[in-house]
């Protein structure tokens, strides 16, 4: 059993401490094998000077949880980034996945350490992009390491759990609180509860007991492959709200944005002004994404006077049940590949 830390950015392929390592062998390693990959977050975070910020390393927290050597025989460790999620970019995903492709043949499973704000988000974007023989298990914290009753030992224990588990052999996943959810179903519900991650509509994929395993859904990923790794496009978020003017999608048109993911209400409505505002932004060739701000439930094109069934008659793309970060993310991704609104309405009408 041995812990072994990289402390290269994900741009460099070791994740070894063997120096004299040739950089284009794979390593071979007896048993099983973890390849930590860790981007900061709370998990990793102390109180400081100007506010809590992550700075212990992927090695050290691993190093205080001796329990995760009973699910591997080999770890391994790369520190992608130390920051708090919600600072991460679309390159800082990009580095990541990267890095989990440099570890699909010395690997049998992969945890991210990573903050929870947009955990979601990284997640989707690599079960989007990428497409590996092995399992990528997202976990991290709502308490800090120094906090009483600190979740981030526990989780990381599940997400171990869930990256040697036999049955979980593909997809990415988000492990929290004993529950494994599915990349693109999970979403960040309660701000400071350790039960914060769920799946509206669908549940968890599986439940973690002392001694068990439950699997509730076939663990596999559930959403399209888009071969994008590291977009290069611009794509906001308008919101809708009670008497908002239309200057957020006015904006974006003016900036020559590549895509608009229009936040609604309800099935997927929007004022009479904004949906004036996404008319014009389609006439002017960004393609439009509608969710809805509701936390649960998909679209439906009923209303008029700027409702759903308006948006629809506009030209704009219906974004299901997704919420708008996450259909932001699958826009950015599926502009890399097609500009054309009849592709990209396949694309959305597809998991
Ligand atoms: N609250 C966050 C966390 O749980 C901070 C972040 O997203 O990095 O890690």
């Amino acid at each position: 059993m041995g812990i072994a830390g990289g402390t290269g950015l994900a741009s460099s392929t070791a994740v070894g401490t063997d120096d004299d390592a040739n950089a284009d062998e794979v390593p071979e390693y007896d048993g099983t094998v973890v390849q930590v990959l860790s981007m900061g977050g709370t998990i990793a975070s102390t109180p400081g000077e100007g506010g809590a910020s992550p700075s212990q390393s992927g090695e050290a927290l691993i190093e205080s949880v001796p329990e995760l050597n009973n699910y591997a025989d080999e770890i391994l460790v790369e520190q992608v980034t130390q920051l708090g999620s919600f600072n991460l970019d679309q390159d800082d995903v990009a580095d990541l996945g990267e890095a989990a492709r440099n570890v699909e043949n010395i690997a049998d499973g992969i945890v991210v350490t990573h903050g929870t704000d947009t955990m979601e988000e990284s997640a989707y974007h690599l079960d989007l992009a990428l497409d590996l023989d092995i399992p990528i298990i997202f976990t991290g914290a709502q308490r800090r390491p120094d906090e009483v009753s600190t979740d981030g030992p526990a989780n990381l224990i599940t997400s171990f759990r869930a990256a040697t588990h036999d049955e979980i052999r593909n997809g990415v996943y988000i492990a929290f609180n004993e529950e494994l959810h599915a990349a693109r179903d999970v979403t960040k519900g309660h701000t400071s509860k350790l039960e914060t991650f769920e799946s509206p509509n669908k549940g968890p994929v599986a439940a973690f007991t002392r001694d068990n395993v439950r699997l509730y859904r076939e663990p596999k990923s559930y959403s399209v492959s888009l071969s994008a790794l590291r977009p290069d496009k611009t794509v906001s978020i308008a919101a809708s709200g009670q008497g908002m003017d239309d200057r957020q999608i006015k904006f974006a048109i003016e900036q020559g944005d590549d895509g608009l993911v229009l936040d609604g209400f309800g099935l997927g409505n929007t004022s009479e002004i904004l949906s004036d505002a996404v008319q014009d932004a389609i006439d002017s060739g960004l393609p439009v994404v509608v969710t809805s701000r509701t936390h649960a439930g998909t679209l439906n094109a009923i209303y008029g006077n700027g409702g759903g069934q308006t948006l629809k008659d506009h030209g704009a793309i219906s974004g299901g049940d997704l919420p708008a970060h996450k259909a932001r993310i699958k826009l950015l991704l599926a502009l890399e590949a097609t500009n054309s609104v009849t592709e990209l309405r396949d694309c959305f009408s597809s998991w």
